[in-house]
């Protein structure tokens, strides 16, 4: 079956069949803790009964009419997601680099609206924005290679580096945007410095630039508050959500505040899919059950007891560089490279991954509770062992 799939993957030897909670069950019946919940996706764990039963009830009821007409769900979805964000308007499309995509084309059309002729968009060293053309442009070099000619238009600094972003700033006089994730998550689980986007937002708010934050991974309370640039007590101009958002139903929202929510017009941008009845019900779902359960609150307090454990047991260890948290994104350094521990990890029953060569990257379900989170440890100690 495999020959006729591009190959796009290196396919891990686990093959699923089942998934309950924060488990999943392979086609021998082996069963495995989900500690990377499709990067980021399920994160109310697999199989919940909100979600299938929204899922069966809706697409029983109605999938899709089509964004020319009115989509009670999806107006009431922009309605919670602007609340929850302090955003003005949604976009809604269906995965992560389209929200980045439509995030792009309202930095490009602010610019020309300001009659700049090659609007640019500061974007980070080491960043993921996504695979299309325009987010793979913003993306860290890495991702790029083989791709040329990207799209032009944007200017690469360190992350976490205000000094670089005021060297740009002097030296290009048509830069519109600052484009990053709060945290970076295929980079590594890369945390900056409290108060680093306090001091873009100064940066945007002086210059005039539109501050435009991916929270594709680390949004909807994956890190302790429902948008990680929440810690850092700064509201950006746009953000971009997915992931999380369906639970595994594939939907993202491009999420914007004041003019920048004015600038896509009809005829400018859009969708087919996007926004469905389907995908927003469970959005709904997704954020009703997050809210219901005080989701953000959780994960702070779990996220903290898993910092503790990981540091007391794991942190010690000969091969560990540093370990790495904000609430349940998380990850272990190591010295080498260890790219092998995610198909090792398999033998033990546990489903992690591994960005950047040597970091051990979790993202687990938001719904983990202490003693799965003792059984991960467990694991992981003989695996890094
Ligand atoms: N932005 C960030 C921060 C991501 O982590 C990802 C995916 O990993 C994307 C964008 C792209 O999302 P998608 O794969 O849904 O297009």
């Amino acid at each position: 079956m495999n020959d006729f799939l591009m190959k796009t993957y290196n396919r891990k030897s686990a093959s699923f069949v089942k998934g309950e909670g924060i488990y999943l069950w392979d086609d021998k019946g082996k069963k495995y803790i989900d500690a990377l919940c499709g990067l980021a996706v399920t994160a109310l764990g697999h199989a919940h009964p909100t979600i299938s039963n929204i899922l069966k009830q809706q697409s029983e009821t109605l999938i899709h009419t089509s964004n020319a007409f009115h989509i009670k769900p999806q107006e009431e979805l922009a309605q919670k997601l602007c609340s929850l964000s302090e955003m003005d308007k949604a976009f809604f499309c269906n995965s992560g680099a389209e929200a980045v995509e439509t995030s792009i084309k309202i930095a490009k059309k602010y610019g020309n609206e300001k009659n700049i002729k090659n609007p640019k968009i500061i974007v980070m060293e080491n960043s993921f924005h996504g695979r299309t053309i325009g987010a793979l442009s913003a993306t860290g070099e890495k991702a790029q290679e083989g791709f040329y000619p990207l799209l032009n238009g944007f200017i690469r600094a360190p992350y976490n580096n205000i000094k670089a972003i005021e060297k740009l700033l002097l030296e290009h006089d048509d830069i519109v945007a600052i484009l990053l994730e709060s945290i970076q998550g295929e980079g590594g689980i890369i945390i900056p410095d409290k108060g680093y986007l306090k001091n873009i937002r100064k940066i945007c708010n002086d210059s005039n630039l539109l501050f435009m934050i991916d929270e594709v991974q680390s949004g909807l309370c994956r890190t302790g508050k429902w948008f990680a640039f929440q810690h850092d007590q700064i509201i950006p101009d746009v953000v971009m959500i997915a992931k999380a958002l369906g639970n595994g139903v594939p939907i993202g929202a491009c999420l914007a505040k004041n003019f920048a929510a004015d600038i896509l017009t009809p005829g400018t941008h859009g969708s087919t899919f996007g926004g469905n009845f389907l995908s927003t019900r469970v959005g709904l779902a997704v954020i009703d059950t997050m809210q219901t359960e005080s989701m953000d609150k959780h994960v702070k307090d779990i996220g903290e007891y898993f910092a503790t454990q990981l540091q007391e047991k794991i942190s010690n260890k000969k091969t560990v560089q540093e370990v790495r948290n904000k609430g349940l994104m998380i990850g272990i350094e190591l010295a080498n490279e260890c790219t092998n521990l995610a198909e090792k990890a398999l033998q033990y029953g546990l489903i992690i991954n591994v960005t950047k060569d040597n970091v051990i990257r979790m993202l687990p379900p938001l719904i983990i509770n202490k003693t799965q989170i003792n059984d991960i440890i467990l694991i992981l100690e003989k695996l890094i062992d």
